[in-house]
């Protein structure tokens, strides 16, 4: 019989009862216990053991299981992840991962492949106001626009703003069966395929969700979303390096992000920031390289640069951290007119601004090709096939 509440903090008392093989101490005071999270009735349990022997971990996660269902809520879906301290090589063979509902309707805090998706670019901003999202839907139609198949996912909370760039602000999403399982239908536009936040909420208010429900509304919309099959999705992050980043990187088998500053100053102090976020060990997302926005205006090809936010910040820090230099963006009218317009200046025929994201965007294909073939798959996909995709055949 259930006796209790299915609330963390009754969670954790239930599971000071248990301990890990071989020790004396329970799993809480042990530090075994990482993470508790729990949404309506499910519950997301992260572990760190010192003992690699599978069977001990899957006992320990079989114990988990049953005491929550016996002495809290014999309903509850638990997912569990597993790490094991002393990283082996290959942190997929170090992880494990339970679940008492099938894991493919899961929100889970372990990355797993998006089925049809063969890469996945994050494209992050320390700093909100940069250009990120005018970036990310002109590398978008650029790859479109070639041949390419693509898809934004829009996950900036505090301003979605691809479906006033893309033209479909107000997409109501729809319910599809596909194989019998339930997706939402994403807006298409421009040969893209778009999914936002913004289509959950009015545009003009901040979202101020709380983390765990931001991440949980989210990581819904990144696997049940009928993507199809794509080449690239384009994940739109926040801005900053809060509790949703770190959520998302690891819900998801992210192939490699893209870092959008301004050559200013402060921005690049933020940058930093969120480059380290995405080397740390936890996380581990290698990064695809800088791209430099706002980089000068120009009024007119004749006139000299002008350096508003000073001059190749970007370029100087991705000498500094050895990181690939994907390209600048000078200040153009014309993409920001094309921005409020819904149609993304990449597009445009042979102009200076869609010349600048067609190299752009070459270099971000050329540069995730080189990470797939450096760096072993791990938590990642591997690129496998872009058939009609000219971007990369070139
Ligand atoms: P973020 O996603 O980083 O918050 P946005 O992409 O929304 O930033 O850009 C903020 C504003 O700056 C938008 O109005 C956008 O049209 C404009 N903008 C971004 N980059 C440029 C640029 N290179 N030239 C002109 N306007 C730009």
């Amino acid at each position: 019989m259930n006796s209790m509440e299915l609330t963390k903090k009754n969670i954790i008392k239930t599971l000071e009862k248990i301990s890990f093989s071989g020790e004396t101490d329970n799993i809480v005071s042990s530090g075994v216990l990482q993470n508790v999270q729990v949404f309506g009735d499910q519950v997301d349990i992260g572990l760190l053991v010192s003992n690699p022997a599978l069977q001990a971990r899957k006992r320990l996660e079989v114990d988990i299981m049953k005491i929550i269902h016996s002495d809290i809520y014999e309903k509850a879906k638990i997912k569990i992840t597993c790490k094991v301290e002393n990283k082996a090589k290959n942190p997929e063979s170090s992880d494990s991962s339970s679940s008492s509902e099938s894991s493919d309707t899961n929100i889970t805090s372990q990355a797993k492949k998006i089925s049809g998706v063969d890469s996945i670019i994050a494209v992050s901003s320390a700093k909100g106001g940069v250009g990120k999202s005018t970036i990310t839907v002109n590398l978008a139609a650029s790859l479109a626009k070639k041949g390419c198949k693509v898809g934004i996912l829009d996950a900036d909370i505090y301003g979605p703003s691809v479906p006033t760039m893309m033209d479909v602000e107000g997409y109501v999403p729809k319910a599809v069966k596909i194989n019998d399982v339930s997706k939402i239908e994403p807006a298409e536009s421009y040969g893209v395929k778009i999914m936002s936040i913004g289509f959950f909420t009015k545009l003009d208010q901040a979202v101020v969700w709380r983390g765990p429900m931001a991440s949980k509304a989210l990581n819904q919309m990144i696997f049940d979303t009928n993507w199809g099959d794509l080449d690239f999705l384009f994940l739109d992050l926040p801005p900053g390096t809060g509790d949703i980043h770190l959520s998302l990187v690891q819900a998801l088998p992210i192939n490699g992000a893209i870092i959008v500053s301004t050559p200013q100053n402060v921005a690049l102090a933020d940058a930093r920031r969120g480059i380290k976020m995405f080397q740390q060990d936890s996380i581990s997302v290698p990064i695809i390289g800088l791209i430099e926005n706002m980089a000068y205006f120009q009024a007119d090809e004749s006139d000299e640069k002008n350096y508003i936010f000073g001059e190749a910040g970007v370029k100087y820090l991705s000498k500094d951290l050895n990181i690939e230099f994907l390209g600048e963006v000078p200040i153009y009218k014309s993409l920001r007119e094309a921005s409020d317009f819904g149609r993304p200046a990449s597009l445009q025929e042979s102009t200076d601004v869609s010349k600048v994201f067609d190299n752009i965007s070459k270099s971000v294909v050329e540069q995730l090709l080189k990470r797939n073939k450096d760096l072993p798959p791990t938590k990642v996909v591997e690129i496998t096939n872009l058939v009609g995709c000219s971007a990369i055949k070139k």
